[in-house]
Order: structure tokens, then sequence, then C-alpha cells
């Protein structure tokens, strides 16, 4: 069985004591791996070299800074199928959906190859008699990522690039369900020639993120995951004194109205529940049909829920993966059986699906309820499985409401042909990224994710300029040179003559 390992100072550290954890593969249930989990004295050893590593780095100019960014962006691109299997092999998601969710990371990195132009900041001349002034953006220091299971690459990937580009060292903790990933990206990192110490791995459990979030050497921390474990990241690290954006879970609805193309609606609502078997953030798990489109939807629908092709991931008829680990199967499972007690209509029960030769891998089928309400706790939790919601609803109104309501804001849609309708839900919605026609809003790397109400805590979302923000600190300079006016001491609050 593969022994996985750290990454500090550029090098594999192998640990032989300590607690180590099983990564299994999700398709047969066989543990293939071993990965270390860092206690104290290596998640603090990991903070300490990027420490040491942070001046030198932080003054290489940022052309030099973009340069290793495009090496490692092409480094990547030519090992894009190897990173896919690898996160097949751990997550379970199917080849494709991991190439794609590669994709939209390296999208991060080509952002952070333009850093010198984002790092220009502003000039003013004469703001006084003699006095010119400046703002500049520097970096951080040391910067921490703390990631999930879902998006092993592409998560990773929001943060490090952007971090790194703007001048800041890097520790990562990974998901320590699919720790490869991130260890392959560094060594591709160094064969870019990333100097030794500006980007680490500590793999783990909460005795690493603790370690963490009380370091005083760490400056800023990104976290990505479920929304009780963002909410004490955002408490203790901003308590610690900290910069954090910790985002959390995600009940998206999309809203489909009667006068929507329902073929669309019902292609995009396929997609976006039951593709990753619905382990994405920005998965649409409520559709919320208004009036006539309640029927319409779920007639089309339930047959292809029925007939959705459950499989290995790398096999290439699959649709649709396992679940991660059989904790999580267990829990969706127990979520469908609340569902049907609480009252909700179950269409399509996906609990059956029996997969020859996979008989241990954690493969749920797809699930569709109807006649969801908003009392009921399949409609109030997060599920993170294949299982989608259908809420009847008499109205825009009612619908849009609902949105509002829910204690998550991560993303939202609405499916329409009327463009006052689309207008007023995306003025209104209560909600961080919105999608017109478009299930699964994801903004490009050059705008910025994240989510309302319990779906972020903290200030900045991720990459895009807010991420650039988020990893600099502010400087302004207001300079006048001796040669100028002179007026003697001026003992009153000084302004600009
Ligand atoms: P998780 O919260 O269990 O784990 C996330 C990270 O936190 C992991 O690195 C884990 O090791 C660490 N962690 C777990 N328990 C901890 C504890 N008690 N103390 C400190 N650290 C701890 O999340 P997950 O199951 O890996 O991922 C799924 C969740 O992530 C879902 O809720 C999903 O909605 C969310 N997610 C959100 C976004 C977003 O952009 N909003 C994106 C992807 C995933």
């Amino acid at each position: 069985m593969e022994k996985l390992h750290h990454y500090i100072n550029g090098k594999a550290v192998k640990s032989s004591k300590g607690r180590n954890g099983p990564v299994f593969n999700p398709a047969s249930g066989e543990q293939i791996a071993e990965v270390p989990y860092a206690d104290e004295v290596t998640t603090n050893e990991a903070i300490d070299v990027a420490k040491a590593a942070f001046p030198e780095w932080a003054s290489t100019p940022s052309v030099q800074r973009a340069r290793v960014l495009f090496k490692f962006l092409e480094l990547m691109n030519q090992n894009k199928e190897e990173m896919a299997r690898i996160v097949t092999r751990e997550h379970g998601k199917t080849l494709p959906d991991a190439m794609g969710s590669i994709t939209r990371g390296l999208e991060v990195v080509e952002f952070a190859c333009g850093i010198p132009q984002l790092l220009k900041g502003e000039f003013s001349e004469n703001v006084g008699s003699g006095i010119d002034s400046w703002s500049l953006r520097q970096p951080i220091g040391v910067c921490a990522g703390i990631t999930p299971f879902n998006f092993p690459a592409m998560v990773p990937m929001w943060m490090f690039p952007l971090a790194i580009a703007c001048g800041n060292t890097f520790v990562l903790k990974p998901s320590e369900k699919d720790p490869s990933a991130p260890l392959f990206m560094a060594s591709l990192l160094k064969d870019a020639g990333l100097p030794d110490g500006v980007f680490n791995i500590v793999n783990g459990d909460a005795e690493a993120v603790t370690t963490i979030l009380n370091n005083p050497d760490v400056g800023a921390i990104s976290f990505v995951g479920s929304t009780n474990i963002a909410d004490k990241i955002y408490t203790t690290a901003s308590a610690n004194g900290k910069r954090v954006q910790a985002l959390g879970g995600a009940k998206n609805h999309m809203i489909v109205m009667p006068d929507a193309d329902m073929d669309q609606a019902s292609d995009a609502l396929m997609g976006a529940a039951f593709g990753s078997a619905g382990e994405r953030c920005m998965a649409v798990s409520v559709a919320v049909a208004v009036g006539s489109a309640g029927d319409e939807i779920v007639k089309r629908l339930s047959p292809r829920v029925s007939s959705l092709k459950v499989g290995p991931g790398n096999d290439s008829e699959s649709e649709m993966g396992p679940l991660i680990t059989e904790q999580h199967f267990n829990k969706v499972k127990e979520y469908i059986k609340i569902g049907e007690a609480e009252g909700a209509e179950l269409l399509v029960d996906g609990r059956n699906i029996k997969l020859q030769g996979y008989e241990n891998g954690y493969f749920l089928g797809g699930s569709l309820f109807d006649k969801v309400s908003p009392d009921m706790r399949i409609y109030k939790e997060e599920i993170f499985g294949p299982v989608l919601s259908v809420v009847r609803a008499k109205s825009f109104e009612e619908a849009a409401s609902l949105v509002d309501k829910h204690q998550y804001g991560n993303g939202a849609a609405i499916f329409t042909r009327d463009g006052d309708a689309a207008r007023e839900f995306s003025n209104g919605a209560q909600a961080g990224m919105i999608g017109i026609n478009v299930p699964i809003p994801v903004p490009m790397a050059f705008h910025s994710f994240g989510g309302w109400k319990k779906s972020i805590f903290g200030d900045h979302s991720i990459h895009g300029t807010e991420g650039v923000h988020f990893y600099t600190k502010l400087k302004t300079v207001t300079s006048r040179w001796p040669t100028g006016i002179r007026a003697g001491a001026e003992y009153n609050f000084p302004s600009m003559k």
C-alpha cells in the first residue's frame, strides 16, 4: 500500500511515528494508501519553513514570480490526464468531471500569471503642494489553506496560485480523504522552479488545523469546507488576529418558471443535481417548480433519474461515480429515510443499486423527492449527495422568498424566458452567485467565488480581484522631498495646501 507524506521545504517528509489515516478508492471500497496526520511539531515546522522563505520570495520581482506560474501552468497542462486519474482514484468522480475541475482550477493559475498587472498601484501627483501619494499592495507573509475532499485539485488552486503570485508563502492542509492530487501539484511547482519553502503541505486532520489557527506566524487563512467547521475556523482565526475567508456549505435552489424551456431546464437539473454524485458546493439540490412547471419537470426528471448510469469514475460509460466514504454513503441513505418519514414523495429511490464487481464501493443511485416542504430536514440541511428535492411554489414571489429565507446562500438559479423575472431575481436574491438559465454559475477566475449567509464567513470571496486583496495588505505612501516648501512645525491636523 502506498505511504503518503507531507511536503515541507521542497521535500517529501515521511512520518515514521505518529498518527496515520486510510485513503480509500471509493469505487472498490479498498484502502489504497495511508496518509500521515501531522502533529503540532510537524505543522509548526512547515510554518517556520514558510516564514523563513518569505522575505526572499516577497522581494522577488512579480514578473519572475509570474514566470514560475507560467511554467507550472505548462506542466499542469502536460500532466492533466494523470492529475485527473489521481482525482478519480481517490475521490470517485468520473474522469471527464475530474478533467473539468482541473481546467477550472488552472484558470486561476492563468489569472495569477497576470500578477504584475494585478499588483499595479495607484499614484496621485501633487495631492498637496510638492506632495505625491501612492498606494501599493504588499504580501502578508505565511498564508494557509484548508481544503475539502470534493475538489482535491481545484479548491487548492483557488488559493495557492494567487497567494504565492502576490509574494506570500503557503502551507496547505488538504482533505485527508484524497490528499494525492495536492502532493502531485507540489512536485510540479518544484519542477517549475518555485524555491523550496514557498509552498508546503501538511497532511492531517483537526490537530494540524488547530495548530495553524494558533500559530502567530500565519497571517491569513483560506478555508473551504462544511459550515460548522467554517464558522469555527473563522471565529478562532479572527480572534487570533488573522485574516480569514471561510467558505461553507450550501443548498442551492433552481427556480423553474412555467415559461422556461422544460427540456433545457430538466437537462440542467440532471447535470447540476447528479454530476459528481451531488458532492459539489454548487450542486442544485432543490428545484423550485412554479405552477404548471411542477408536473412538467417531474415528468421529465423521473425516468432520467431512474436510468442514470452509475459506475466507477474511470469507466467512460459512467455518468455518476460513488460517494466519498462509507460513512458519507450511510449519511446520505439516512437522509432518504428521513425524507420518507417526513412525508415527501420519493419518486426515485437510489438506495438499492448493486454494481457487479464493485459490491464494496460506495455507490448510490440518483434519488428524486417531490412535494418537499420548507419545514422538512431534507430541505433545510445540506445532504451533499445525489438527492434532488422538488418543491412546488404557486408564484415567482413564493419561489424567490424560499431562496431568500434559506440559511445558505451560495448559488441560486432561475430558468425562464421572462427578462423581468430574471432581472428581479438576480437583483434581489439573497445568494452570492446567480445563474440565469445557467444552473451552476461558478464564476470565472477573473471574477470572484463566494456565497452569502451561512455559505461564507469573512469579508472576501475567493480568487479574482477579491483574492488579490485578500492576499495583500494595502499601503499608502504620502511623500514630500526636503527641497519642497518648508512650513515649519504644524500643530494642527495636516490638510493639504
Ligand atoms: P469538512 O468541513 O469536513 O472538511 C474540510 C477541511 O476541514 C478538511 O481539510 C478537514 O480535514 C478539516 N476539518 C474537518 N473537521 C475539522 C475540525 N473539527 N477542526 C478543524 N478542521 C477540520 O468538509 P468536507 O466534507 O471535506 O467537504 C464538503 C463540504 O465542503 C460541504 O459542506 C461543501 O458544501 C463544502 N464546500 C464548500 C465550497 C464553497 O465554495 N462554499 C466548496 C467546496 C466544498
